[in-house]
């Protein structure tokens, strides 16, 4: 498919957007489509943060009906839409949601009811059939249901935004840390930002600033006298070599710690666990939590107990909200909100995007986005559900087209 860079009408105000993150890359692509001057800057490589590791997995809402149908709604919604604008990132794989222990099978009817109720299509079918389907799964299946949960590629999604944001002119910025904010009566006016291939800083004047910065969001808040409620949640991964599944397999149980099973190009990732941390910096799985991921895949798919071992890592989950509860967050909803400081802390110019899934990243933007053009007073509505972006491939070539 050809990439016609869209017509737009622009505006003469600049937004500068921190964070180079899945959700960054989303709002720098439905901003410019809107027609503002923007500007991403982000401390690492793009996509670095929790973006560049999370599982891959394009959420159907599923896993979240019984507990919050809003989310479970908004992520068939954003399913169906990012197939529709980025396919080629994009394994549609569908997912199998398998009881494996009486427990598990009871929590079946609920399961399908609240499935139901958030618009998701789930079809039981008989173990033998799952079976049928993923000759890998476990023979302890004693109920499977049919989802319409994929797989995506972390990285190839975000990119895609990227490349439509900077074939409309957007100015993308990797290695530039924001160091700091300048405020004048009550407004943000600009930041300090450090390229640090150079060790040089400079200031960045700007009509609009947008903290998007994931886990690192309160840190950057911080740097503004802002208090941005994101508690890091480190969550840790096992993959293994070869494919012991080509559906997005999960456990039919409320979610938890080592239950979704997602096949990844020539990987089987399993995941993933749950711990509050106190930063979202230098994290790495323990050897408890590699062990249980171990064991959890080989619930799922008896071969994973021997297969050879590919990689493991940790990332941190941005929750919204301070998620202190014993679970180490796994009751903090997924749920995500556009904070804008004006009405929140009286600093205007300034809002942050926190919490969410990589799944919803283009509804994120587009709340974000939303929030910007009432703060500065334009009409332009989001363009980002009709207008596919360039491929992903663009990003690593010169300019697009
Ligand atoms: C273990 C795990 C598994 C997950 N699995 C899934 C899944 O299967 N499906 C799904 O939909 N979601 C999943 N998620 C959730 C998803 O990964 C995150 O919600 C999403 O990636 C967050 O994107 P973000 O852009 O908000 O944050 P990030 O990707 O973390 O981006 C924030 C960026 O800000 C940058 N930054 C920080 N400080 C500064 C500064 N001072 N100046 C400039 N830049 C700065 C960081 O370097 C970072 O790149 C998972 C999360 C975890 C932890």
């Amino acid at each position: 498919m050809v990439f016609e860079t869209p017509r737009v009408d622009s505006l003469p105000l600049r937004v500068a957007i921190i964070g180079g993150g899945g959700t960054g890359a989303a709002l720098a692509w439905d901003l410019a489509l809107r027609g503002f001057r923007v500007a991403l800057f982000e401390r690492g490589e793009f996509l670095s943060g929790t973006t560049g590791r999370h599982h891959g997995q394009l959420h159907s809402g599923a896993r979240y009906a019984s507990g919050d149908p809003e989310i479970a709604r908004e992520c068939m919604a954003e399913t169906l839409a990012l197939r529709r604008l980025v396919p080629d990132a994009i394994e549609y794989n569908g997912g199998l949601f398998v009881a494996l222990d009486g427990e598990e099978a009871a929590y079946g009817e609920r399961f399908a009811e609240a499935c139901a109720e958030a618009g998701i299509p789930a079809r039981e079918i008989a173990p033998a059939r799952a079976r049928e389907l993923e000759p890998g799964l476990s023979p302890r299946v004693e109920r499977a249901f049919l989802v319409p949960d994929g797989t995506f590629d972390a990285w190839r999604v975000p990119a895609a935004f990227l490349a439509g944001a900077r074939a409309l002119g957007a100015e993308l910025r990797p290695w530039t840390e924001v160091v700091g904010f300048d405020a004048s009566e009550g407004r943000v006016m600009a930041a300090r930002v450090r390229d640090r291939t150079r060790a040089s800083e400079e200031r960045v004047e700007a009509d609009y600033f947008v903290n998007a910065c994931g886990a690192w969001g309160a840190s950057i808040g911080a740097l503004a006298g802002l208090e941005v409620p994101v508690t890091p949640a480190a969550g840790s991964m096992l993959a293994v070599k070869g494919r012991l599944c080509d559906m997005v397999i999960s456990r039919l149980r409320p979610p938890g710690d080592g239950d979704i099973l997602v096949p990844q190009r020539g990987l089987s990732i399993i995941g993933s666990t749950q711990r509050l941390v106190e930063t979202p910096e230098g994290l790495l799985p323990t050897d408890g939590e590699m062990e249980f991921l171990r064991r959890s895949g080989a619930e799922l798919a008896p071969a994973f107990a021997d297969a050879e071992v590919d990689s493991a890592w940790c990332a941190a989950r941005p929750l919204f909200g301070a998620a202190l509860d014993e679970a180490g967050g796994r009751a903090a909803s997924r749920d995500f909100a556009v904070l804008d400081h004006e009405s929140r802390d009286r600093v205007a110019g300034v809002a942050s995007v926190v919490g969410g899934k990589a799944t919803t990243l283009r509804i994120m933007a587009e709340k974000a986005a939303d929030l910007v053009c009432r703060a500065l007073g334009v009409e332009r509505q989001c363009r980002t559900l009709e207008t596919a972006p360039p491929s992903w491939r663009q990003l690593y070539r010169g300019r697009v087209p």
